[in-house]
């Protein structure tokens, strides 16, 4: 029997293995390189892990995953308050950030409707949407979920949750492509969907 077929190496690459984007061939690489560094290196990678789990939530607001609450978006003060961003994930949040072109709010789904894989309206952060939308304050929402048949659901779906309560709706160009993740645009592509965003 191998080194790798039992034990506590097997136990950490099968791990590893579960992760996105981390194949049998790359989870066995990451594996016998931490058998290898120093202890302590090793061991910063699983503290790490194990803060991020133990101090990192969903912000009371925006429900942007964060180690404070509110997070720093919803207690910065130069940000608008009238214009409000919803995305799917935490990660699409970093993704319109760093086109500078947004100022305002965000709010974060926790993912897209999608009802084959059991994921209703009530799975998402809706009914924290509309509360915030109820206070009055915003006068537009802009919904930047994903370019997916998933995405276009939601975005129909808070279109018509939403537009009777007197707020604009509008929704991000395509500029991203179909079937493409928001996390991955680039600056240019995403501060261009975000100016030539539609109303819904
Ligand atoms: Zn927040």
């Amino acid at each position: 029997m191998a080194l790798h077929d039992s034990g506590p190496v097997a136990v950490l690459i099968e791990e590893l293995t579960r992760l996105p984007s981390i194949g049998r061939k790359t989870a066995q690489r990451v594996a016998f390189y931490l058998l290898k560094v120093p202890e302590d290196q090793a061991n910063r990678l699983a503290d790490a892990i194990r803060a991020v789990r133990a101090g990192v939530r969903p912000c009371g607001v925006c429900s942007i995953l964060t180690h404070e609450d509110p997070c720093a978006l919803c207690a910065d003060p130069l940000r608008q308050d009238d214009l409000l961003c919803v995305v799917e994930e935490s990660l699409d949040v970093g993704a319109i950030d760093r086109t500078a072109r947004f100022s305002g709010r965000y709010h974060v789904l926790g993912g897209a409707l999608s009802p084959l894989d059991g994921i209703g309206p009530d799975e998402l952060n809706l009914a924290q949407l509309l509360n915030r939308v109820k206070e009055g304050v915003i006068r537009e929402v802009i919904v930047a979920t994903n370019p997916t048949v998933e995405g276009e659901a939601t975005a129909a779906y808070i279109a018509r949750l939403i537009k009777p309560l007197g707020v604009t709706v509008s929704r991000i160009a395509t500029g991203i492509p179909v079937g493409g993740d928001l996390e991955y645009a680039d600056e240019v592509t995403m501060a261009r969907s975000l100016e030539g965003r539609r109303e819904l």
